[in-house]
């Protein structure tokens, strides 16, 4: 079986809960608001720089926001159009590395309605692959909360088969970016390589999180 990967989602959290984690053996994190992400990533830069770090813009991406999540990010796992995509390539800094690429599915077709719709996720993919400073690695998704085991299983399995799809023509994806503390031995079982996980790291979130 391929190894699981854990994204703590460190949103709410200030940059001393990230410095703990990094110190327990974590290095990927993950933040949904664009600027509480890069006010946080750069003040542990200050408190620690020593920790190399890796950050994950795992929340919804409005125009304006593009320039700041190319230049600080490396990996974004939110992208469902392709504007967002040229714009993220086009203001990736020249000596930062390719911007680390997963497509978001809306794959429930869930009242959640951000993520690409699945019928029309392969000619996103196919636009997205080639753009120069961006790197297309996978596929994320956030289901609608489903009450039984099954239905859970059922809905990742559909992430999982798009997934395997797109490999199948040739894109070479590593990351199904799927699961969250509720449901991620759900996510697990249906093939995620990749589970984000808030509460189950740090604990209970006090501040209501908005969009
Ligand atoms: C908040 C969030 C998570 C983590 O949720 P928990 O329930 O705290 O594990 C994962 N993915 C996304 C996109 C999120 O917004």
């Amino acid at each position: 079986m391929d190894s699981v990967r854990l994204l703590a989602v460190s949103k709410t959290f200030g940059p001393d809960a990230v410095v703990q984690a990094w110190r327990a053996g974590q290095d990927a994190f993950g933040e949904n608001y664009i600027q509480e992400g890069v006010e946080k990533m750069l003040a542990v830069r200050e408190q620690c720089p020593q920790a190399l770090l890796q950050w994950h813009c795992i929340g919804p991406i409005q125009s304006n926001k593009t320039r700041l999540v190319a230049t600080h990010f490396d990996w974004v796992q939110s992208v469902d159009r392709l504007k967002i995509a040229q714009r993220l390539s086009e203001q990736r800094p020249p000596e930062a590395p390719p911007l680390q690429v997963c497509l978001q599915v809306n794959v429930d077709g869930g009242a959640n309605k951000a993520g690409v719709a699945p019928d029309a996720l392969e000619a996103l993919a196919e636009a997205v692959a080639p753009l120069p400073r961006l790197r297309l690695r996978g596929l994320m998704c956030i289901p609608e909360p489903a009450e039984t085991w099954e239905a859970q299983v059922a809905v990742f399995q559909r992430a999982r088969a798009l997934f395997d799809r797109l490999n199948e023509r040739g894109y070479g994806l590593d990351t199904l970016s799927m699961g969250m503390s509720e449901n991620l031995p759900a996510a697990i079982a249906a093939g995620s390589t990749l589970v984000r996980v808030g509460r189950g790291v740090f604990g209970f979130r006090a501040r209501k999180t908005t969009g």
